[in-house]
Formats: structure tokens, sequence, C-alpha cells
């Protein structure tokens, strides 16, 4: 099921309050409580000495058990809720308050019992009488029994103080659920406000309107992490998307142009327009073999993008190997007088040797083909910290215009549009290049001037299992 994030913050802060409200009136009860019935204990001790007190201070006064001070004193202490009973060491009652108003005596006991069920209804409380002894010059002389309601009986007041306290922390959990709901709400509110505006521009983008761009400020940081990201997003779609038309339009244009001249070539040889001479023929040949030429590198790029998470990878000398591709390409430097230099000596590397091989040949055949003759191609390798290689090639040909430089690792992007025939590219070296550094973990940069010339540096970790 699906929750709206204010309903979900909602309820989560509403949680939070009833679980810490929960949690707050269990450790409050439980300390509360024992304190409180050590408090009502000491309580009604102190109220049954007190009484006894009395009773021992006239008996010393006078020496012998005076009935009618007895009665005024039992009498008292039934007017405040306390059951005694004065009996002599013969065993002869004095006093007996059940005797003097056995109604009240009774309605007393009921009172405490009621007491004690409302507050501690699990516990099965009982009347008890407890014996305290009254002395005169050292010898036991009587006895008073105090009626009391175990195992802990709470007068009105301490019934009154306690519900109180309950009632206190009921009212100030409900006031926090309905302050947790409210902030909750509001919290929930200027989260979600800015998420469903972020989701209405986001849905624009899914729908193809890639210009579109979210200008929303919010302060949270993974809200503007957010628009951050679809931002980003939407430019690098409106990117794809140009460079897809693009892709169309070239594709059409690259195959269009060779084969409307195969078309009237042949035509004007199957009419007998044309004679069928060699060279005719020959100009066909060719214009074959650029159409087939342009298959092969979309068919190459193909593979390569497959095959990019396929590394074979094995341990050897990269210096070694630059070394031999240079020798394979010395003649195409020495026809076209570009001095070609290696800087370096051995560097390990853990890789794919072949698809390595890949990134510096179509480099090379780059610096080659943009470098006018009696131009410069340098390539350097070294490693820095033993953690990562570096492979520099660097030439003094016609560089890259500023504008053209942040999409020249993009398929079929040639910074030269009118597709000079001289180079022959199809703009997928570089996108080839770039997919297999990126394979290796290993990064890609290039800094270019125009008519100064380019530097491609690409990075690669070593050890890389
Ligand atoms: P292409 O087959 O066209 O060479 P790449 O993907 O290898 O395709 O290169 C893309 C574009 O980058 C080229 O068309 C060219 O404009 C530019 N470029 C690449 N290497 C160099 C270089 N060394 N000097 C100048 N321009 C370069």
């Amino acid at each position: 099921m699906n929750y709206s994030l204010k309903a979900k913050l909602s309820f989560s802060y509403l949680l939070v309050v009833i679980l810490s409200m929960l949690f707050l009136s269990i450790i409050t009860n439980i300390f509360l409580e024992k304190h409180f019935q050590k408090y009502v204990k000491q309580n009604q001790e102190q109220k049954n000495r007190e009484i006894v007190n009395v009773i021992n201070q006239h008996y010393r006064d006078n020496g012998q058990w005076n009935i009618d001070v007895m009665e005024t004193i039992g009498v008292s202490a039934l007017e405040n809720g306390l059951i005694i009973k004065i009996k002599d060491v013969s065993g002869k009652i004095i006093w007996d308050a059940t005797a003097h108003n056995n109604g009240m005596c009774q309605r007393i006991i009921e009172h405490m019992a009621q007491n004690s069920g409302r507050r501690y209804p699990y516990i099965k409380g009982d009347y008890t009488k407890i014996p305290y002894l009254v002395k005169y010059q050292e010898r036991v002389v009587g006895e008073v029994q105090i009626g009391s309601y175990g195992p802990f009986y709470l007068n009105d007041n301490d019934l009154a103080f306690i519900n109180t306290l309950n009632k206190l922390l009921i009212g100030v959990g409900f006031l926090a659920a309905v302050f947790a709901l409210v902030i909750g709400g509001i919290m929930a509110k200027r989260l979600s406000a800015p998420i469903s505006r972020v989701g209405g521009a986001a849905q624009m983008i899914a729908k193809g309107y890639f210009a579109e761009r979210i200008t929303e400020k919010s302060n949270t940081k993974e809200i503007n992490q957010l628009i951050i990201t679809i931002n980003e997003l939407a430019q690098t779609l409106a990117k794809q998307e140009e460079l897809r038309k693009r892709l169309t339009a070239d594709v059409a244009h690259e195959l269009r142009t060779p084969a409307a001249t195969l078309q009237s070539h042949l035509e004007a040889m199957i009419d007998g327009i044309w004679e069928a001479t060699p060279q005719r023929l020959q100009s066909c040949h060719e214009e074959i073999i650029r159409i087939n030429k342009m298959i092969g590198d979309l068919k190459k790029l193909a593979q390569y993008e497959r095959d990019s998470l396929v590394l074979n990878k094995e341990e050897f000398d990269f210096f070694e190997l630059i070394k031999r591709i240079i020798n394979n390409f010395e003649r195409e430097f020495l026809n076209k007088k570009i001095s070609l230099e290696l800087i370096g000596q051995e560097e390990m590397i853990y890789g794919d040797k072949d698809k390595l091989s890949q990134v510096i040949i179509n480099l090379l055949s780059n610096a080659l083909k943009y470098t006018s003759s009696a131009g410069k191609v340098e390539v350097s390798i070294s490693s820095s910290q033993d953690k990562t290689l570096q492979i520099a090639i660097k030439d003094n040909g016609q560089g890259i215009s500023p504008e053209d430089l942040p999409y020249i690792f993009e398929r079929f992007y040639r910074a030269d549009k009118s597709r000079n025939r001289a180079t022959g590219g199809s703009g997928i070296g570089l996108t080839i290049v770039k997919t297999i550094v990126e394979a290796h973990q290993g990064r890609i940069e290039v800094q270019s001037d125009l008519q100064e010339g380019s530097c491609f540096i690409v990075s690669l970790p070593k050890q890389n299992y």
C-alpha cells in the first residue's frame, strides 16, 4: 500500500510521542509507586504511634487507666478514621471502637477496602489489627490495637494525589500527541511540497521535454541533491537526444552520398551513357569501401560496448606494448614526415592487453590524422606513487576548439563537421577509447588548443583485480 509522505511523517511523530509517553508513564509509575507505598506506610505508622503515645502519656500521668479519657481519645481517633481497641494487662477491654459505634467502624473498614481496591484492584487486601504495647515504669500495663487495611491503605488524600498525577500525565500525553500531529503535518508539508514539484518537473522531463529544468531551491540537503541530479539527468538526456538525432542525420548523410554516387554511376553504365572503364569501376569500388568502413566502425563500437565488461586481464609491460605499436605506425608517420618519440621505461600493469593496445592505436592514429606534415608527436609513459599509470599522447596538430572539446568522446562526434574525406574519420575512435579506459576503472582527459595541438592523457590503475 502507498502512503503519502505527510501521512507517514505524522504517523511516525505520533508513534514516537505515544511510545515516549508510555515509557515515561511506566517509569514514573514504577518509581512513584515504590516511594509512595513507603511514604503511605510510614505515614500510617506515624499516626498510630502518635495515638499510642497520647495513651501512654495519660497512663503515665495518672498511673492507672482512665476510661473517660480513653474514650475521648478513642472517639477522636474514630472520627479520623482509626479503629482502636484498648486492653489492660489482664486482657480486660478498657475501650473498644466497635463496641462504641460498630456501624461507623464497618463504614470505615469498607471505605478503606474501597480505596485500596481502586488503586490496587489486583491485590487482595485484609483488615488487620496492629498491636502496640503500653508501658509504665518499664512494665507492660496494656495494649492498644489499631485497625489497618493491608498491605497498604491509601487515605482519600493519597488517592487524590496519585490520581491527579496520572491525569496530568495523560493530559501531557494528549497535548504532546496533538503537538506531534500539528508539527508532523507542517514538517511533512514543507518536505513533500518541493518533492511534489520536483516530481512534476521530472515527469515533464520523462515525457521528453528535456529543456525543462527545476529551479526550486530547498533548504533540505537531500532534496537539493535530488534537484541537481534530475537537472543533470535532463542535460544528459538532452545531449543524448541531440547525439541521437545527429547520429541518424550522420548515418543517413554518410551512406547517402556514396550510395547516390554509386547509383548514378552504375545507371549511366547500364544505360550505355558511360563506358564501364576500369577507372569508373575503381571509383565505384572506393565508394563501396567507404560504406563498408563505416559499417565496420559501427560494428566495432557495438562490440566494444558489449564486451567492455569482460576483460581478459594479464600482467604485462605497457612500455613494451606501446613500443611495438609505434613500430607498426613508423612507416605512416615517416610518409607524413611527422616525428614520433616515445619517453619512459618498463611499466607493469594488470589489464586487457588487446583492448589497451586498441586505446593506443586509436589515439596514435588520431594524432597522425590531425597533425600536418613536419609535425611532432610525443608519447610518454610514467607512473605515480606506484598505483597509477599515465600515458600521454601529445601532438602539435590542428587542435580542438573549446566548443567541441566536451563532446569529442561522444559517438559519431566529429569536430570537423564538413566530414573531411581526407581524415576519413567516423567519430567512433575516441568513444571506443573511453569505453575501454573506463572498463579498467581509468580516466581519460584532454588538453587542447586550436592550431597549437592536443594532449590526451590516459590514467589507469596498475593493479585492478
Ligand atoms: P574520428 O574517427 O573522426 O577521428 P574520433 O572519435 O577518434 O573520431 O575523434 C573525434 C573527433 O575528435 C575527431 O573528429 C576530431 O575532430 C577530434 N580529434 C580527435 N583527436 C584529435 C587530435 N589529436 N587532434 C585534433 N582533433 C582531434
